[in-house]
């Protein structure tokens, strides 16, 4: 069975997933319609179980001409295994089989993000009033900060902090009506009201709620329509003590085409502003979130991360992430020097030759350089060489004319318009999109060890 299943995968997969993520997996069994999968590690499991679990379950499927869940293990030892270095052990595998329980009886309409709780967020001087306030409002809704208006720049937490006051309530009145709901999404089902004549269970739907979350509220500018309705939704609300906190990348003053009645409505109770937070909150933050993953981080390597990202903390979580990710791949140990390459973009531009693009694509995608140079239209073999042009242009500063050369004398528009494929792919295609991070950290990684 697992081999028919890894024979249709390989087919779907570029070969570095393939080789990298499946083919080290094994069946361990498959009972009463659950196929268990044993990875060696925990990065292996983690990496099929977030990118690859749909596809895995749809070629089993396929193949058992019936569905059966899929569980991702970990081969024994791998959970508490150590590697050398208890400073570097890492990483733990947070194991939980079953779903987070809590879900399944909250009601449906608050569509939470689990992980956005007030336990979850750290408090440094960048945010402490918004967090105070957002506790305030969390345990004595529609009372003193009505609304509470939450301002503060792209990815500082705006909205964790207002999905946590959801949490919150819901936890001490698992029937209270929490609604959280970004501004676009308030517009849309406006628009739907209108075109199905149902305004009136719009309004019911807005105006029975106890707190009212409205994300992103800046985008409400210039819809006239919108601020109308939203005007009364949110006077509804307010008259009858009902909590709305409102989130948004600036103050309602500095909103513009904002009607004057809303921007009033807006200030009347408490604007809360976060600040972008300074290295020690950085810092707690990384180190929150690695013992969430359960991963040890020696202290260097928090410190440097922390240091290279400084205002979005969404991006300091995408450091952290890409930098476990990287060392998973590699097999080197967590450090700064081993980590600084896909992390720091300085040092991502280090020039590499030729020679040593076209050897990290020949050996990733397991073709000879004769092959690479020459005109196979072999569908595995022509994508490695646009692949190779696209890399070449990235990491070298050869002109196209001279990237053909390098891949046998193409001609400078097929160089072109490979790289423009590539590009596309890039962005439409995930596995394709960490093929080339992974061939890219490769060849920084052999650039570096060169120069
Ligand atoms: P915003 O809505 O302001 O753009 P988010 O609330 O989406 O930002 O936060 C971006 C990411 O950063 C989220 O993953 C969030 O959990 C995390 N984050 C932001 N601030 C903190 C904090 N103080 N402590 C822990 N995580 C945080
Ligand atoms: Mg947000």
């Amino acid at each position: 069975l697992w081999n028919q299943v890894l024979e249709r995968l390989q087919l779907q997969l570029s070969r570095p997933t393939f080789e990298t993520w499946i083919k080290t997996a094994v069946v361990e069994r498959l009972e009463e319609g659950c196929l268990v999968i044993q990875t060696p590690n925990p990065f292996a499991r983690n990496w099929l179980q977030k990118y690859y679990i749909k596809t895995i379950g749809e070629v089993v499927q396929d193949v058992l001409g019936y569905p059966v869940d899929i569980h991702i293990t970990i081969a024994n030892g791998g959970e508490d295994q150590t590697l050398g270095d208890p400073e570097l052990l890492w990483p733990i595998p947070p194991v939980s089989a079953t779903p987070e329980p809590t879900q399944t009886n909250r009601p449906r309409q608050a569509d939470l993000n689990p992980k956005y709780v007030f336990s979850r967020f750290v408090v440094g001087s960048n945010n402490r009033m918004a967090h105070a306030a957002c506790l305030a409002v969390a345990e004595s809704p529609g009372r003193e900060f009505n609304p509470l208006f939450l301002c503060g720049g792209v990815g500082l937490g705006k909205t964790h902090l207002m999905q946590a006051i959801g949490h919150y309530r819901l936890e001490i009145h698992p029937d209270a009506r929490i609604f959280y709901v970004s501004t676009e999404q308030f517009t849309n089902d406006l628009i739907a009201a209108i075109r199905k004549d149902s305004m009136q269970s719009f309004r019911e739907h807005y105006r029975a709620v106890d707190v009212l979350l409205v994300d992103d509220i800046q985008f409400i500018e210039g819809k006239e329509y919108t601020q109308e309705e939203f005007f009364h939704t949110f006077n509804t609300l307010h008259e009858a003590g009902k909590q709305v906190v409102l989130a948004s990348d600036r103050p309602p003053s500095q909103i513009p085409r904002l009607q004057e009645r809303l921007c009033s409505r807006f200030s009347m109770g408490l604007i809360a502003d976060i600040q972008p937070p300074d290295l020690e909150t950085r810092m707690a933050i990384l180190q929150k979130k690695a013992e969430y993953e359960n991963m040890r981080l020696p202290r260097t390597v928090i410190e440097y991360i922390a240091s290279s990202y400084t205002s979005n903390i969404r991006e300091l979580e995408g450091a952290l992430i890409r930098a476990v990710a990287y060392i998973s791949i590699s097999g080197l140990p967590m450090t700064v020097d081993n980590i600084s390459p896909v992390l720091n973009p300085a040092s991502e531009k280090v020039e590499a030759l030729p020679e040593t693009v076209m050897a990290a694509i020949a050996d990733t995608f397991g073709i000879t350089l004769e092959e690479l140079k020459g005109h196979s239209r072999r569908r595995e073999i022509s994508l490695a060489r646009q692949i190779g042009m696209y890399m070449m242009r990235h990491h070298t500063d050869l002109s196209l004319p001279k990237i053909g050369e390098e891949f046998g004398g193409k001609d400078h528009t097929t160089v072109l318009y490979s790289c423009e494929k590539i590009a596309q792919l890039k962005d439409n295609d995930p596995t394709i999109a960490q093929t080339l991070r992974q061939l890219g950290d490769r060849i920084n990684l052999a650039s570096r060890a060169q120069s």
